[in-house]
């Protein structure tokens, strides 16, 4: 078995076909003609343009309007009289056009790539795209066709241009597996909006994968096996039905409202934790960010990220947005997420140590910093503010006067911000929890994070296997909080919303709904299967389980009632939570 990364999930069974790539050499020597040489050029970019927008259109029809406007980037790059009219000049001075390009579009990718932003670093690799495209009208070679691929077809390469998944067509191609490429990478998000299970960034895929081999690709765990034993290839035909089947089901929700079966509609956004996960968001059928965990733009690295990186971080998520809610929860630090050029004191409970807007608080400067970039990408789209692990209302004005001293100076240097940009507080420690009615006096919106909230009230850490089983967001005790939580809001007229794993979980979603919870953000992988869940009840059906559920006095009494009566009567606990987050 190898293990690469999945990128587009679902299970494909098939032949492999390995795309060999192209040689792209040429001749050294200068050309003899240069007028003839720039008319040889020109006319390449002519047939490139007229190739690259009818494969634009191909992937409009097959992927969709977004997904076709990473091609017509490519056919606006070579209409970019500044880089046909690099090229032009390197010819005039006597290079072929071939080596021309190469010149200039090297010098294109070292510029893009030292923007230090990751958006424009993304422009690197189309002009990597458009430079092999250009380099095969000129050399009269053919582009690679995978159009005609056989039924049953696994693509297996190097990389998968844009141009080249064009062509493929998803009742053929089965999967694919690339060496190169992320979550991330145009391949990964072309192969999502096919539907085509991938799994990308598999070194070494082209030499362990033998050409007409049999394989099994499964996308949603990155697994690729070569050469399977007969039982292993009925056991992934079983996986791959139920997954289709429950594909299918949560397809015809996608662009759908999310409402309950009696009609009242709910919010359903996503939590990410990077600004491209925003593009996954809508990919996804999210509607929004509910929750950023910017902490993990402060990890991974040896340096605090300055005002500008995170600006620029922030701005490109909400751009991606379009408008929609961008939840920027502010750096919660301490606990389980560590950073360690900062030099966090050791403390012997970290959980209940420096973290979150304590730390804030007493870091002025990392505080002031990030606020300021909040604000500043605020001008760009629907932001909203988070403060986490708020226990006290002093620490909510105290986070709110440092928001206000930034919105002071931006003013005073003439940025733009949004200035009633809505400044809301999670709910995850018994005390916000408790004093929940005062909070709402002077939050903009509550979001109830169970992850923490849970861990807290049960006295049990949400990583420990020990406790596990306290480890629940269906004990009476967290689900009178966050019934509470949620009237405390009501009372108040402010939004309340939920971003702990629980939103997700189906068994709690009805009681959820009838508490009047009115946001659900979840990881993307889950947006249709909540979507799913919340249309299943309707609000009388979900406030008559809860009445019962609300009487019941054991945690066992509650998932048993659960199980029996809800029609999303599979799942369990909120699972996902009592595991540590992977640090991304
Ligand atoms: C939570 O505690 O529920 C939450 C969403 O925050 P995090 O998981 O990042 O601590
Ligand atoms: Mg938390």
């Amino acid at each position: 078995m190898l293990q690469g990364i999945a990128a587009s999930a679902g299970i494909g069974l098939g032949r492999v076909m390995l795309l060999e790539e192209q040689s792209l050499t040429y001749p050294t020597a200068p050309p003899a003609d240069i007028q003839a040489e720039l008319g040889r050029f020109q006319a390449a970019v002519g047939v490139f343009r007229q190739n690259t927008q009818a494969q634009a259109e191909l992937l409009r029809h097959s992927a969709g309007h977004k997904e076709a406007q990473i091609l017509s980037a490519h056919v606006q790059m070579v209409e970019d009289p500044y880089f046909t009219g690099e090229v032009e000049k390197h010819i005039q001075e006597g290079k072929r056009a071939e080596a021309a390009l190469d010149q200039v579009c090297q010098w294109f990718t070292a510029m893009f790539l030292a923007s230090g932003d990751d958006l424009t670093q993304q422009r690197a690799a189309d002009v990597r795209d458009v430079r092999t495209g250009l380099l095969c009208v000129l050399l009269g070679l053919e582009e690679v066709e995978v159009s005609q691929a056989p039924k049953g077809t696994v693509l297996v390469a190097k990389e998968i241009s844009p141009s080249v998944a064009a062509g493929i067509n998803p009742k053929n191609i089965v999967g694919i597996v690339t060496e190169i490429g992320g979550m991330t990478s145009h391949s990964a998000i072309l192969a999502r909006a096919l539907q085509v299970p991938a799994v990308l960034g598999l070194p070494g895929a082209t030499g362990l994968l033998k050409a007409s081999s049999f394989v099994i690709v499964d996308g949603s765990t990155g697994e690729v096996v070569p050469e399977p034993q007969a039982d292993v290839v009925q056991d992934y035909r079983k996986r791959r039905q139920a997954f289709l089947r429950r594909r299918w089901q949560l397809n015809r929700l996608r662009g759908k409202p999310t409402q309950a079966a009696s009609g009242e509609r709910f919010h359903l956004y996503c939590n990410i934790s990077k600004p491209q996960d925003a593009e996954k968001a809508l990919e996804e059928d999210g509607e929004g960010v509910g929750l950023f965990r910017t902490e993990y733009l402060f990890m991974d690295r040896d340096r605090l990220p300055g005002e500008e990186e995170q600006f620029r971080a922030y701005r490109k998520a909400a751009q991606a947005l379009e408008g929609r809610t961008l939840t920027i929860r502010t750096l919660d630090l301490g606990g389980d997420k560590a950073v360690p050029y900062l030099d966090l004191p050791r403390e012997d409970n970290p959980f209940l140590g420096t973290r979150g807007i304590r730390y804030c608080l007493e870091h002025p400067d990392i505080f002031s910093t990030q606020l300021r970039a909040v604000l500043r990408a605020s001008a760009y789209g629907k932001l909203r503010l988070l403060f986490p692990m708020i226990c006290t209302l002093e620490e909510l004005w105290a986070g709110r006067a440092f928001l206000e001293k930034a919105k002071v100076e931006l003013t005073a240097q003439g940025l733009a911000f949004d200035a009633r940009i809505p400044v809301g507080i999670m709910v995850e420690t018994p005390s916000a929890a408790a004093i929940a009615d005062l909070l709402a006096r002077d939050a903009d919106f509550f979001s109830i994070g169970t992850n923490d909230l849970t861990g807290y009230i049960m006295a049990c850490d949400r990583g420990n296997p020990q406790v596990s089983g306290l480890f629940s967001s269906l004990q009476p005790a967290v689900l009178r909080c966050i019934r509470q939580v949620i009237q405390c809001a009501q009372g108040h007229g402010i939004q309340v919303g939920m971003c702990g794993e629980a939103a997700a979980n189906p068994m709690i979603i009805p009681l959820l709904m009838a508490f009047g919870l009115t946001e659900f953000s979840v990881a993307a992988a889950s947006v249709l299967s909540v979507r799913k869940a919340i249309s299943q009840w309707t609000m009388e059906g979900a406030r008559q389980v809860a009445e019962e559920v609300m009487s019941m006095p054991t945690e066992e009494d509650i998932v048993r009632f659960l199980r029996a009566h809800g029609p999303a009567a599979a799942g369990g606990r909120d699972k996902a939570a009592r595991i540590r987050l992977p640090q991304v």
